[in-house]
């Protein structure tokens, strides 16, 4: 085996570069993944690209040990959410050191994973790995976990299946083994206009709309009787409206209302069963009625973004493997959603687990404590250790 000698940095050096790259959502990340891309191949690791549509963007695939399935994934995303509208202390692309504090835009969530990760390639090319350990790095996370998606669908094909996956999302490196899932939709009613004084030639969409939120609020009291998770703050899914315009004038019966609506889906609710519900009361309890005076009449509903909860099975391998690493003893739910259902729901059963604080990111001044990429460096050795036994 060709075991190239690369450069070695230290997770804080990898950091303050992986920093440097801004990699917001919105633009593109192709900078950092060439440098990620260049760095493994000098420790002899080929990596592949699983690009865009567009090509602007490109989620990282790379394979250390026996080129076959099996073994764990490490996952992390590299894009990062926007600093407009916040304020700094200073650049947000410059890594800043400060009381044992590293201070940057995606420290804590979640570039100081990827930086550690990183560091410890060396560490995991200089060991007799039995089980691959498998680099995921993907794109669009922030923005509803889009990036990973082509990528999972190439696994057990193009790439590599792991059997496990760690997702290195920030929980102060405690095994986190389940959470929600946001799932969002956009309602539009199209009724017609009419002047308010001739309101019966009118349909009114801001009345209908009323009426479905109307349904909504009494889902949403259901869910709160009926579902029950102990592991989540607060313990059942949520529903929310969380947008509405309509109208046009103070004397138009309005022609439109449009709205959107949130869940927090936790593990094992349908969110399927949610959407029909709701498209059942249209179709019952709105449309025939508005069609006797507007055949023209229309409510859609549609899914605008969906991310499955997660939650780990009671006697999970990787759960247990991610416990045996941290050495802890107790698992957490969180309130967050990461890329860790998509990759269960195909197949490779996923665990959170990384450095860092929630509560750091996407604030303004985020940061990471040293002690957590510290505290992640052993995490990495002990899979390594574990990986090669
Ligand atoms: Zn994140």
């Amino acid at each position: 085996m060709n075991h190239a000698r690369g450069p070695i940095y230290t997770p804080i050096e990898l950091l303050a570069r992986l920093v440097a790259f801004d990699t917001t959502s919105c633009k593109n990340n192709l900078g950092l993944i060439a440098f990620i891309e260049d760095y493994l191949l000098q420790h002899g690791v080929v990596s592949r690209r699983i690009k865009s549509a567009d090509g602007e963007k490109s989620s990282l695939y790379a394979t250390i040990g026996p080129a076959n399935e099996g073994g764990v994934a490490l996952s992390g995303h590299t894009d990062v959410v926007p600093v407009d509208g916040q304020t700094w202390t200073s650049d947000p692309f410059t890594l800043r050191a400060e009381n044992g504090r590293l201070y940057g835009r995606g420290t804590a969530d979640m570039k100081g994973f990827i930086a550690s990760v990183l560091a410890a390639v060396p560490d995991f090319r200089r060991r007799r790995l039995k089980r691959p350990i498998h680099l995921a790095f993907s794109y669009d996370e922030e923005i509803g976990c889009i990036g990973v998606r082509p990528l999972i669908a190439e696994l057990g094909k193009a790439l590599p299946k792991p059997r496990m996956v760690i997702v290195g999302e920030p929980t102060s490196m405690q095994v986190v083994d389940a959470h929600k899932g946001p799932v969002r939709w956009q309602v539009d009613v199209c009724g017609r206009a009419a002047h308010s004084s001739m309101a019966h030639l009118g349909v009114n969409a801001v009345s209908y709309a009323a009426r479905l939120i109307a349904e909504l609020e009494r889902i949403e009291a259901e869910l709160k009787e009926t579902s029950r998770d102990r592991r989540f703050d607060p313990p059942y899914t949520t529903l929310q409206v969380t947008r509405i315009e309509g109208g046009t004038a103070t004397n138009i019966v309005p022609v439109s209302c449009s709205f959107m609506f949130d869940i927090r889906a936790l593990p094992g609710q349908d969110p399927d069963a949610i959407e029909r519900r709701l498209r059942r009361f249209a179709e019952v309890h709105c449309l025939p009625e508005m069609r006797t005076i507007a055949p023209e009449s229309d409510i859609r509903i549609e899914r605008v973004n969906s991310v499955p909860p997660f939650g780990a099975d009671r006697t999970s391998e990787v759960v247990a493997l991610a416990l045996k690493l941290t050495g802890q003893n107790e698992t957490h739910g969180v309130s967050y959603a990461t890329e860790a259902g998509l990759f269960q729901n195909a197949g490779s059963p996923a665990v959170v687990c990384g450095p860092g604080a929630i509560a750091q990111a996407h604030t303004a001044d985020e940061w990471i404590a040293e002690s957590e990429l510290v505290k992640c460096m052993g995490f990495l050795e002990r899979l390594g250790a574990w990986a090669e036994a």
